[in-house]
């Protein structure tokens, strides 16, 4: 892992450019960082790959910086890239969530709200926080977009044509029926998986207590559904999100 800084710039990258930095990128560079100018930074804005750059001339406490080389070109989001519908639990696993789901490849991150979900706020502004520097650590080229808080419904209505919903179903209506089918237990994520192409997915993540029965009964009367059990054991939202992402990437995503 490189020793450089990474940080995410909103203004556009390219040579010659001078890019100006706002007062806390400027204070982790020249005082946390002890840079100077001359000192070498990577940088990314999502839109134009990454970039060496140095820092310019200090001026003050504000610091600059000058784009050298493009070091990494900016990749077509692959469709493989999944969305996480997760339904939001105690703040620090939620918080939890959102930075494992950055680190995990997720385009986009949509706390949604269910009948059973116990936290009914959340905070966008802290989501945008743990996102860009997740982004900046786990050195991805594009920020995953969050979305803001909203019902179950809204937010599969919102999915982009074609999307696969992936739902998490921790129990089948009868836990003693056999696999798959429209009221047993979930097939195994691996399984499922394995009966689809190469389309868009969303995965969907519970509350600490679950889905409704009513609910469970919409999502599996819904033809984008697939439920998808992730094994015997009940797992908490935030293992549950952190595992289904990971077999996601492993089996479908960039992990291969
Ligand atoms: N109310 C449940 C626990 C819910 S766990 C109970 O106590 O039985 C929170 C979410 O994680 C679930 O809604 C589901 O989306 C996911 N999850 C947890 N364990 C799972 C499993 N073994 N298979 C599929 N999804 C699981």
């Amino acid at each position: 892992m490189s020793s450089t800084p990474r940080l995410f710039v909103t203004e556009d990258i390219f040579e010659g450019k001078t890019i100006a930095l706002d007062e806390g990128q400027s204070n982790y560079l020249l005082r946390v960082l002890r840079l100077g100018a001359g000192a070498p930074v990577r940088v990314f804005n999502g839109r134009h790959g990454e970039w060496d750059c140095e820092i310019g001339p200090v001026q003050g406490k504000r610091a600059s910086l000058e784009p050298v080389k493009q070091m990494r070109a900016q990749p077509e989001l692959p469709a493989s890239a999944p969305i996480l519908l997760f339904a939001p639990v105690k703040k620090a696993e939620t918080d939890f969530i959102v930075e494992k789901a950055t680190e995990l490849g997720a385009a986009r991150i949509c706390p949604i709200l269910t009948e059973w979900t116990q936290t009914r706020t959340v905070r966008l502004d802290r989501f945008n926080k743990i996102v860009l520097e997740a982004s900046e650590q786990t050195e991805r080229l594009d920020l995953p977009q969050v979305e803001d808080l909203q019902p179950l419904a809204t937010a599969l209505e919102a999915l982009p044509g074609g999307t696969v919903v992936i739902y998490c179903d921790e129990a089948g209506d009868d836990m003693d029926a056999p696999w798959g089918g429209d009221t047993g237990r979930a097939g195994p994520i691996a399984d499922v998986l394995a009966t689809l192409g190469d389309v868009p997915v969303a995965i969907l993540i519970g509350p600490e207590g679950g889905f409704t029965p009513d609910e469970r009964a919409c999502l599996r009367g819904r033809d984008d559904t697939r439920p998808v059990s992730l094994g015997p054991r009940i797992l908490r939202a935030e293992t549950a999100a952190v595992a289904a992402l990971s077999v996601w990437q492993a089996l479908k995503g960039d992990w291969r």
